[in-house]
C-alpha cells in the first residue's frame, strides 16, 4: 500500500459517515483498524464512534476489534456490548479476555461464563492468562491478513474518502479553516502548560490548509503544479520545514505546498536558501 491514512483522516473519515447517516462497511473499518499505529490511537478511533458505536457490524467488534484492546477493562466492556446484542456464539472475546486477565482462577471463570453461552472452550486456556505476547501475536497476524485479503480493495476506497474529503472542505472558507487549527493550536498549548499532553490529530486539516493558501502554485519553485489530482485539484505536497521527525510542529507556520520535484529536492539537498525562502513563506501563509 503506498498510501496510508493517518489517524486525523481517520477520524475525519469517522465523522463524515457520521454526518452521512450511512452504515461503517466492515471492509472498510477493517481497513482503518489496519493503519492505526498503537492502543492509544485504537482508543481515539473506538471513542470517536460515540453513539455509533451500535451500527458496527458485530464481526468487526469481536473478530477485528477486540483484538486490538490491550486493557482488561475495555476488553470485558466490549465483551458485554456485544453479548447483550446477540445470542451468536464469540470464542474470540472470552479468549481474548483471558490473554488479558491475571490469573488461573480468573482464567476458569471466565472458561466457566463462556459455558454458559454454549462457548466450549477447552481446558487448555486456563493457563494461557496474563499472556499480552499471544495478543500482539494475533494482532500480527489479523495485519497480515489484511494485507493478503484487503490491500487491493484500499485504493478505491481511498479515493471514495479523498471525495467526501473534498466535498467537505469545500464548504469550509479558508478563514474558517485557519481559525479551527488555529484554536486547537492554542488549546494545546494551554494544556501542555497544566501538564495535560493532549495532541489533537489535525494533519488533515493542516495539510487542506497549506494547499489551499498555495492556490495552486509550488511555494519553492513558483510554478503551477504539474498536474491535477482524481478530484481535480492541483497536486502538490505539504512539507513540514522543521520535520516532525526532529520535534516540528504539525502547525500552519511550519508547512508548505511544493511540487513533487522540489518537494525531492528539499529532502535530497537541504538546501539554506530553499529553507529561508520556505520559511518565509509559511509565515506569509499566515496572513494570506
Ligand atoms: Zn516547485
Ligand atoms: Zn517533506
Amino acid at each position: 500500500m503506498d498510501t496510508k491514512m493517518d489517524l486525523s483522516e481517520i477520524l475525519l473519515w469517522i465523522d463524515l459517515i457520521k454526518k452521512e447517516k450511512t452504515r461503517p462497511d466492515l471492509n472498510e473499518l477493517k481497513m482503518m483498524l489496519y493503519f492505526l499505529e498503537d492502543y492509544k490511537q485504537v482508543k481515539e478511533f473506538y471513542n470517536q464512534f460515540g453513539e455509533y458505536k451500535n451500527r458496527l457490524p458485530f464481526k468487526f467488534l469481536a473478530h477485528s476489534l477486540i483484538h486490538f484492546l490491550e486493557d482488561y477493562e475495555d476488553c470485558v466492556e466490549l465483551k458485554k456490548h456485544i453479548l447483550s446484542k446477540t445470542k451468536r456464539n464469540y470464542n474470540s472475546l472470552f479468549i481474548h479476555q483471558i490473554l488479558l486477565c491475571k490469573s488461573q482462577e480468573e482464567a476458569m471463570n471466565i472458561i466457566a461464563e463462556a459455558k454458559q453461552y454454549d462457548t466450549e472452550l477447552g481446558e487448555i486456556w486456563a493457563s494461557r492468562y496474563d499472556s499480552i505476547w499471544r495478543v500482539k501475536n494475533n494482532q500480527k497476524i489479523w495485519k497480515e491478513g489484511i494485507e493478503h485479503d484487503q490491500a487491493e480493495l484500499f485504493p478505491e476506497m481511498y479515493e471514495e474518502f479523498c471525495e467526501m474529503k473534498v466535498k467537505y472542505f469545500e464548504r469550509i472558507p479558508l478563514e474558517q479553516l485557519k481559525q479551527n487549527i488555529l484554536k486547537e493550536q492554542t488549546n494545546e498549548v494551554d494544556n501542555r502548560k497544566v501538564g495535560k499532553v493532549s495532541v489533537f490529530p489535525r494533519s488533515v486539516y493542516i495539510k487542506e490548509f497549506a494547499k489551499r493558501v498555495s492556490k495552486g502554485i509550488c511555494q519553492l519553485c513558483d510554478e503551477k503544479a504539474p498536474f491535477v489530482d482524481k478530484q481535480g485539484n492541483p497536486f502538490l505536497e505539504v512539507h513540514h520545514i522543521k520535520y516532525l521527525s526532529q520535534k516540528g510542529t504539525d502547525t500552519i507556520d511550519n508547512v508548505v505546498a511544493l511540487c513533487p520535484n522540489c518537494h525531492r529536492k528539499i529532502h535530497l539537498l537541504e538546501l539554506d536558501e530553499d529553507f529561508k525562502k520556505i520559511k518565509k513563506k509559511a509565515l506569509r501563509n499566515m496572513e494570506f
